[in-house]
C-alpha cells in the first residue's frame, strides 16, 4: 500500500545514470520522458510480439523487462542511481513492504492483480537453530523461545487505513494492472498488461491522513511470541520441528512456518553414534591387567561402576560395551543403545618400582624364551629418541662429533644419550 502521488522526476538532456542497458533495449536516451518510453515500448512490443514473431521470445522478454523497470518511476529511479544491482537489493520500498521479484510473463500474459488473496501463497519459512546439550537429548527438556514476528495490525485488521480510508486506484480500477492496446492486426488484437504505474500493482492506496495510527499503513505490527519447544528423549542432532503458521503474518498471505532445528553442543565425555554413546577411558596398567573398577557419571546423573572380571586383560585400544547405557531410542525411550568404552592404557612412569623389586615382578609374568647368543655378541643399551631433536642440525652434529671417534658407532647419529 502506498501513499498517493509518485514523485515526478524532472529530467534534463544530460541526465547521469549508472547503467543504460534498459534504455538501450528500448532505444531511448536516459533522459526520455515516460511518454517517449511508452511509445518506444509499443513500437518494439508490436514488432517482437510472440504472436507475430514466435522466434523473438527472448527479445520480447528483454523489451518487456526494460519497460517494466522504466515505466515505474520508483524502479526507474533505483535503476538510474544504482543500476541492475540496486534493483535487486532495493526490493523493499520505503515503507518496508516486500515486493516479490517481477515475473514478467505473469504480468504480461494473464497474471492477475497482485492484491488479491491467493490461496496458495505462503509467507517465508523462518528457521531458528536451538543449541541443546546431550543431556537435553537424553533426558528430554522443554525450552521457551521468544521470537519477534509480524502480525496483522489489530486496529485496522490489515487494511493499513482508518475506516473507509482505502481508495481504489483510479488508474487501474483496483486491478493492479494496466492494459495497453498496441494495435490491431487482421484477426488479432494486440494488447499487453503491465503493473499499474500509479499503485505499483497494489490496486488501492491510502491518503496519508487516513493511515492507520497503530501501524502507520504497514498493515502489520511487531509482536513478541513465545514458542514452547518440547525436546523428546532420544531426539537427534539436527532434528527439525515445524510450527505451522507461526511465521510472519502479511495481508493476503498464509503465514509461513517457523522451523526449529536442534543443534547438539559437543559433550566433554560422550560422543553419540546413532543410539550408542562412545567414550574414551584411560586406565592404569594394574587395572588393565588385574581388574578394572572405574566410575562413570551417566547423562541422567547416575553413577555407575564399571568393572571387569578379575584376570580379563584389557588391551590398549580395546572397545568394551555396557548394554543399555546408551541414548534412549526416540519415541521408544525405555529402549536404550549401548555405551561403548574405548580403552587407553597408561603405563607407569620410569622408576615407578625399585629396581630390587623387578625380579619379583618378573616372576609373576609368564616365562619368556631367552635368545641364544654367539660368543662375540656385543651388548648395546636403548637410548631415548626424539625425532624433533634429531632433525635439529646443531644437536645432531654434536652427537656426530662425539661418535666419530668410535668408528663402529658412526651410523647411530640420530640416537641421543640421555
Ligand atoms: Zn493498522
Ligand atoms: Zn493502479
Amino acid at each position: 500500500m502506498r501513499v498517493l502521488g509518485t514523485p515526478t522526476i524532472t529530467r534534463t538532456e544530460q541526465k547521469m545514470v549508472k547503467e543504460t542497458a534498459y534504455y538501450d533495449i528500448l532505444g531511448v536516451p536516459p533522459a526520455a520522458s515516460f511518454e517517449e518510453i511508452k511509445r518506444a515500448f509499443r513500437r518494439l512490443a508490436l514488432k517482437y510480439h510472440p504472436d507475430k514473431n514466435p522466434n523473438a521470445g527472448e527479445k520480447f522478454k528483454q523489451i518487456s523487462k526494460a519497460y517494466e523497470i522504466l515505466s515505474d518511476s520508483r524502479k526507474r529511479d533505483l535503476y538510474d542511481r544504482g543500476g541492475e544491482s540496486a534493483l535487486k537489493d532495493g526490493r523493499c520500498d520505503r515503507r518496508g513492504h516486500y515486493t516479490s521479484p517481477m515475473d514478467i510473463f505473469s504480468v504480461f500474459f494473464g497474471g492477475g492483480p497482485r492484491n488479491g488473496f491467493r490461496g496458495d501463497r505462503r509467507g517465508k519459512t523462518v528457521t531458528h537453530y536451538l543449541p541443546v546439550s546431550l543431556e537435553d537429548l537424553y533426558n528430554g527438556a522443554t525450552r521457551k523461545l521468544s521470537l519477534q514476528k509480524n502480525v496483522i495490525c489489530p486496529k485496522c485488521k490489515g487494511s493499513g487505513a482508518r475506516h473507509g480510508g482505502v481508495v481504489k486506484c483510479p488508474k487501474c480500477h483496483g486491478t493492479g494492472v494496466e492494459r495497453h492496446i498496441l494495435g490491431q492486426m487482421p484477426g488479432i488484437m494486440h494488447s499487453l498488461q503491465t503493473t499499474c504505474s500509479e499503485c505499483h500493482g497494489v490496486g488501492e492506496y491510502i491518503r496519508s491522513r487516513d493511515l492507520c495510527r497503530v501501524c502507520s499503513g504497514r498493515k502489520v505490527v511487531r509482536e513478541k511470541k513465545i514458542l514452547t519447544v518440547h525436546i523428546d528423549k532420544g531426539m537427534k542432532n539436527r532434528h527439525k520441528m515445524t510450527f505451522h503458521g507461526e511465521g510472519d503474518q502479511s495481508p493476503g498471505l498464509h503465514p509461513g512456518d517457523v522451523v526449529i532445528v536442534l543443534e547438539q553442543k559437543e559433550h566433554p565425555i560422550f560422543q553419540r553414534k546413532g543410539n550408542d554413546l562412545v567414550m574414551k577411558m584411560e586406565i592404569g596398567l594394574a587395572d588393565a591387567l588385574c581388574a578394572c573398577r572405574q566410575k562413570v557419571q551417566t547423562l541422567d546423573r547416575r553413577t555407575i561402576l564399571i568393572t571387569s572380571q578379575p584376570g580379563k586383560v584389557i588391551q590398549p585400544g580395546d572397545i568394551k560395551c555396557i548394554p543399555k547405557e546408551g541414548m534412549p531410542v526416540y519415541r521408544d525411550p525405555f529402549e536404550k543403545g549401548n555405551l561403548l568404552i574405548h580403552f587407553e592404557v597408561k603405563f607407569p612412569d620410569p622408576g615407578w618400582i625399585p629396581v630390587d623389586n623387578l625380579k619379583q615382578l618378573q616372576e609373576l609374568f609368564p616365562s619368556r624364551p631367552r635368545p641364544t647368543l654367539p660368543e662375540d655378541t656385543e651388548e648395546v643399551t636403548l637410548s631415548s629418541y626424539d625425532p624433533h631433536e634429531a632433525h635439529k642440525h646443531g644437536g645432531r652434529r654434536e652427537v656426530y662429533e662425539e661418535d666419530k671417534e668410535d668408528e663402529s658407532h658412526h651410523h647411530s647419529m640420530q640416537c641421543q644419550t640421555s
